[in-house]
């Protein structure tokens, strides 16, 4: 099984990338953001309980995370997963490895999107003008950012220490960005062999 998690801060580019990279390698997607917007525009009992801290740009809790996650993962990994906006947080990593394991599996790396700060913000900033996403917003976007700082960036070291680690340049043609990802996977796919 291949197992992919996609890196990057809010803006760089893991949503465009995560389309070719399912096609490529036929795996089951997992966006946390998507399907907690969902719960939101369906107002269900979780989305209710989330909304005004997504809308502040704040990461949900881990336990209603993680339970999404688990769900996933044992209702469907044919080929395998490939996770966009997760692990968040170094305790969502500890989990991630514990779930793929309890499932016989285990995560192949992650692929870390690199893009300058304020190429990030111009990105969302663009995006916010058709999103509807009610967190594409100025104010939201830079606690966004904040948050990523203080609580993802941290997960980088933690792949880093495992061998995991595979940084990108997420900057410049999207074609480009995308071959040197399947580059950067297949050869890990061989290593792994
Ligand atoms: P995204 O679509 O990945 O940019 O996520 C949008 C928002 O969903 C984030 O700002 C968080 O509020 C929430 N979110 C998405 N994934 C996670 C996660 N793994 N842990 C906690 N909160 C998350």
């Amino acid at each position: 099984m291949i197992n992919i998690a996609l890196f990057g801060a809010p803006g760089a580019g893991k949503g465009t990338q995560s389309k070719m990279l399912v096609e490529k390698y036929n795996l089951t997607y997992v966006s946390t953001g998507e399907a907690l917007r969902k719960e939101i525009a369906e107002k269900t009992p979780l989305g209710l309980r989330i909304k005004d801290i997504m809308d502040a740009g704040q990461l949900v809790s881990d336990e209603i995370v993680v339970e999404m996650i688990d769900k996933i993962i044992a209702g469907n990994t044919r080929n395998g997963v490939l996770f966009d906006g997760f692990p968040r947080n170094v305790a969502q990593a500890e989990t991630l490895d514990r779930l793929l394991a309890k499932y016989g599996t285990s995560l192949l790396c992650m692929i870390s999107l690199d893009v300058p700060r304020e190429e990030l913000v111009r990105r969302m900033l663009e995006r916010a003008k058709t999103s509807g996403r009610s967190d594409d917003n100025e104010e939201t976007i830079k606690n966004r950012l904040r948050e990523y700082e203080n609580k993802t960036l941290p997960v980088a070291d933690y792949y880093k220490a495992k061998g995991l680690y595979i940084p990108v340049n997420g900057f410049g043609d999207i074609q480009e960005i995308s071959k040197n990802i399947i580059d950067m996977i297949d050869k890990k796919i061989v290593e792994n062999k």
